[in-house]
């Protein structure tokens, strides 16, 4: 099946656009050029090269603040999930708009720290192997919560706690058994999987956490996948949340805290037609619905939702090449950039940088490969592009999280840079990889 790409870009997020440009260099040729909010894309592949992770500052804080509102009904504290994109100067702006953190690794939690020290507070942890040195570090720390997978975690808990003669807070994680239409590799809800405490067993958990000093129970929390586009599964486990958070106030625990987790899609095709607010509106009420008059507080882990959209990857065409009458463009950007279509059969969508007047678009069905050497290194197979030439520029976009965060040194390639665009500036947040980076490590 072929896919036709939209072109005109007409409702894209606002921080991808096409525009005239009636000035300067790009005058001479015809056509609209894609623009990151006021800065034009072409300008900045030239300046930083290319494969070039490109952020819009105005898109992150936009989606941050309408997911804020669409909760603003009820006590709750958004800690992002630092997961999806963990670039210092990310979490840095999500935390002037008064952001939390979610982590699931001490690495993570670092990060959190040398972006904004005072965030701390507002951090919890999540994970299903949380080693002694992790959880130490985030005692000292004094996070808000620490997301508790399993009885044995528990212990390890407590014993980190009575080496500090402190008391850890925490949340069980609990598995509602609820399915969520995603990719099996990020549904993590069902009671297969590796993730939390079966919700039937939480009871046992919860009598034995409160007996131990130096444990202090005050959550619930769950996170059932990733990337569910229908809120009916988030309402779904809160109903099974609400009953679980009646059971153990009746057994006499305090239960301050719900973490309904992250996992709220976007739409990766077709994402013109949707407007964020009403679509957080809705999850909103799916979520705390459910909830209503067990006085809680919310936290939510958004990621995905949150910085995705806010993200494109821009590549350049390096060969035009036909393979027994199939075509293929070989870009410069590859799977260790932007992992997402080899391992989950992801679609993005990719969009040429410069495109020509709507009269002159010639479209043809390509794949659009990278030079790794794995058939798996793709970014679209049979996909309706208009036509580019070598040497020009495309847009991967969605690309804010989950891009980054998976890139690799696969093939020993080097890591693109990234740029956060804020208006007419542009600001390096990651300088482009050397080769002498990768190698550094091992003379
Ligand atoms: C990955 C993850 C998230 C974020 O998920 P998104 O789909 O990016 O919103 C939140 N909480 C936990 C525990 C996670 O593992």
């Amino acid at each position: 099946m072929t896919r036709r790409s939209p072109i005109t870009g007409a409702g894209r997020p606002p921080g991808f656009v096409y525009r005239e440009e009636k000035k300067g260099l790009l005058r001479r040729s015809a056509g609209l050029f894609l623009f990151c909010d006021d800065i034009a894309i072409t300008k900045l592949a030239e300046h930083y090269g290319t494969p070039l992770y490109v952020y819009s500052a105005s898109v992150i804080s936009e989606r941050f603040d309408a997911f804020d509102r669409a909760f603003r009904h009820v006590p709750h504290t958004i800690c992002y999930s630092v997961k999806a994109n963990s670039n210092l100067n990310i979490l840095r702006l999500l935390a002037k708009g008064g952001s939390g953190f979610d982590v699931v690794s001490g690495g993570e939690l670092e990060r959190v720290l040398v972006a904004e020290r005072r965030a701390a507070k507002k951090v919890v942890f999540s994970g299903v192997g949380k080693t002694r040195d992790e959880i130490t570090a985030a005692l000292k720390a004094g996070i808000l919560l620490f997301n508790v997978e399993s009885e044995s975690e528990l212990w390890t808990l407590a014993e980190c706690a009575a080496r500090l003669r402190t008391s850890a807070p925490l949340a069980l994680r609990v598995n509602p058994d609820v399915a969520a239409d995603t990719h099996p590799y990020i549904s993590t809800g069902l009671r297969k999987h590796k993730f939390g405490v079966p919700i039937r067993e939480a009871r046992t958990l919860y009598a034995k956490a409160s007996a131990v000093r130096y444990l202090q129970v005050t959550g619930v929390s769950v996170h059932i996948g990733s990337q569910i586009t229908e809120v009916a599964p988030f309402a779904e486990a809160m109903a099974r949340v609400a009953v679980l958070v009646g059971a153990l106030r009746a057994d006499g625990h305090e239960v301050n805290y719900v973490d309904p987790g992250g996992g709220l899609g976007i739409p990766y095709e077709n994402g013109a037609a949707m407007n964020f607010s009403d679509y957080a509106s809705d999850y909103s009420k799916a979520i705390t619905r459910p909830l209503r008059g067990l006085n809680v507080h919310v936290l939510l882990e958004p990621g995905r939702s949150i910085v995705g959209p806010a993200g494109a990857l821009v590549t350049r065409v390096l060969y035009r090449k036909t393979n027994d009458g199939k075509r293929f463009v070989v870009v410069d950007a590859a799977m260790n950039d932007l992992l997402r279509p080899a391992l989950y059969g992801a679609h993005h969508e990719i969009v040429p940088v410069r495109r020509g007047e709507d009269s002159s678009v010639k479209f043809e069905a390509v794949d659009v490969v990278g030079p790794v050497c794995e058939s798996g290194d793709f970014f679209a197979r049979d996909r309706e592009l208009p036509r580019v030439e070598e040497g020009e520029l495309l847009a991967i976009l969605d690309a804010g999280a989950y891009g980054m965060a998976l890139a690799s040194n696969y093939n020993t390639r080097p890591r693109p840079a990234e740029l956060l665009v804020s208006g007419k500036s542009a600001k390096v947040i990651r300088r482009r990889e050397k080769v002498a980076d990768l190698l550094r490590d091992e003379r």
